[in-house]
């Protein structure tokens, strides 16, 4: 059999940019880098293989037609077709080949009606791209030969809560898309044919920048095409609803090179202003009716979290965050001295959330504002222990009423300064209003790193040094929760 030219993935990409596909395919030859993996998509990588091989068990026994090489998918497509010859009633990897495009699907099942295709994905529902990718399958199975009766997109069902053991039954749905995908079967054919012209040029072809290089996923040339874009452009406006790239468009890469009267909005024109006349706008009154509700004591409290497809822990289902972490501290009065208290669970503990948990209803005590950091964070973890350990509900209810957002002055732009670069994180305001307290010295300096490096730990997956690991994670939450005790000092000497 001829050697194939596209596989699912590679037309996806060439579906998401012809430029992609052809770096994909030649980019050595140009001595063109791609970019390299962090240490969260390896992650991501890893939960697929894992969850692939977790749905096998919902159709056991199957023949796997996984290649021993990926360079030779020829036995694969071999032992896929004797298995279906051969009536064998689950085929895992099964691989079919129809006009040079090589396809591996994850389960075909034979049932009384016919075959049944099931792709596998590590989500909690079916998106677009995966019954786009769906159908490419279906156009080669089915013109390889094979009668489907219906092609599927198994994923997590959202609802599983785990109890115990893992329930496989449980844990996985899936969404029958037959229809969708004989809806859109016509596009399949000239898409390929596009894909391969694309693959006959002698040069790279000519495309620019767009919201393309990262829908529906992150393309791996960012480092080569995005070369030209300053660390910071247009492209960082704040919410910018696509008038960054209209503003690309026009060759307009500087915010301060925005045209006096370009339509923008009230958060938009305070970046833009500010980056233009390097002035600061501080709104005293807006400063004062936001702290005029504070209480004291006050608690400032972070949490840090991971966040496993996979549900580890009683009480969880797939993709739940499970808060391992958090830092608090305490000023009593105000003036007064700031105290701080930490916890970091251990993490062989089974019944980590609710240590946590528990351990936090004790440390904040029944009054006075809790001071957190954006609150779409930590308002919905409370909610879900609540939700998870009733006997807890009405003390974490109590904690997540006594909760103040810090975030808040910052995004209705009552303070802005033009080092925010139009956002509001922690991460922004910290350097620009207490540029003595920075994040740089820390050997973990952000929230991803700090949840991936304690997951590890829990899946007995980290070969680092644990002890000073775990000075770093508590090293890193505490500086969040100091940072807030700084900001808020700062706040408190804008007021007039
Ligand atoms: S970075 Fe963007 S333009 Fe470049 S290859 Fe990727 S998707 Fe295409």
């Amino acid at each position: 059999m001829e050697k194939h030219i596209l596989s699912k993935s590679t037309f996806m990409s060439g579906v998401q940019c012809k430029k992609r596909l052809y770096l994909h395919k030649n980019h050595e030859k140009f001595g063109i880098k791609r970019d390299k993996l962090t240490a969260q998509q390896e992650a991501v990588f890893a939960t697929g293989t894992a969850v692939g091989e977790l749905a096998q068990q919902l159709f056991p026994g199957g023949v796997d037609c996984t290649p021993e090489s990926y360079y030779d998918f020829g036995p694969s497509l071999e032992l896929t077709k004797q298995s279906i010859a051969d009536v064998k009633t689950v085929i895992y990897e099964a691989a079919f080949q129809y006009d040079q495009v090589l396809v591996a699907l994850d389960i075909l099942v034979k049932k009384d009606d016919g075959w049944h295709a099931y792709e596998v994905k590590s989500t909690n529902d079916t998106k677009p791209q995966h019954i786009h990718d769906a159908t490419l399958q279906y156009w080669v199975m089915t013109n390889a030969g094979l009668n489907i009766q219906t092609i599927n997109i198994l994923h997590f069902n959202k609802e599983y809560v785990r109890r115990g053991e893992l329930n496989i039954e449980e844990l996985f749905t899936w969404d029958d898309v037959t229809e969708q995908v004989e809806e859109i079967l016509p596009t399949i054919r000239p898409e390929v044919k596009a894909c391969k012209a694309v693959l006959q040029e002698p040069e790279i072809p000519v495309q620019d920048i767009g919201p393309h290089c990262s829908k529906p996923y992150d393309c791996d040339f960012r480092g080569h095409c995005w070369k030209h874009v300053p660390e910071y452009s247009v492209l960082n406006l704040t919410n910018p609803r696509g008038k960054q790239w209209d503003l690309y468009l026009q060759g307009i890469m500087k915010t301060t090179d925005i045209p006096e009267g370009y339509p923008l909005s009230t958060a938009q024109q305070y970046q833009v202003q500010a980056d233009k006349t390097g002035e600061s706008f501080i709104d005293s009154d807006a400063i004062a009716a936001f702290t005029s509700q504070l209480t004291y004591p006050l608690y400032f409290m972070d949490f840090e979290t991971i966040q496993s497809a996979i549900p580890i822990y009683d009480e969880t289902r797939p993709y739940q965050m499970a808060v391992f972490q958090y830092s608090v501290h305490i000023q009593k009065e105000e003036g007064g001295t700031v105290e701080h208290k930490e916890y970091l669970a251990d993490p062989k503990d089974p019944n980590l959330r609710k240590t946590v948990a528990q351990r936090l209803i004790d440390e904040l005590g029944s009054t006075g504002s809790v001071i957190v950091y954006n609150n779409s964070f930590e308002g919905p973890r409370l909610n879900e222990l609540a939700r998870d350990y009733p006997e807890l509900a009405a003390k974490l209810q109590a904690i997540a009423d006594r909760i103040v957002d810090l975030a808040v002055p910052f995004r209705q732009r009552a303070y802005y300064t033009s080092e925010m670069r139009g956002r509001h994180s922690i991460k922004t305001v910290l350097p620009a209003l207490v540029p003595e307290l920075s994040y740089k010295d820390l050997v973990i300096q952000e929230g991803g790193t700090a949840s991936l490096t304690f997951l590890q730990m829990v899946q007995r997956q980290f070969d680092g040094d644990e002890e000073k690991t775990r000075e770093a994670l508590i090293k890193y939450c505490e500086l969040d929760t100091l940072a807030m005790v700084k900001i808020l000092k700062e706040l408190d000497n804008n007021i007039a």
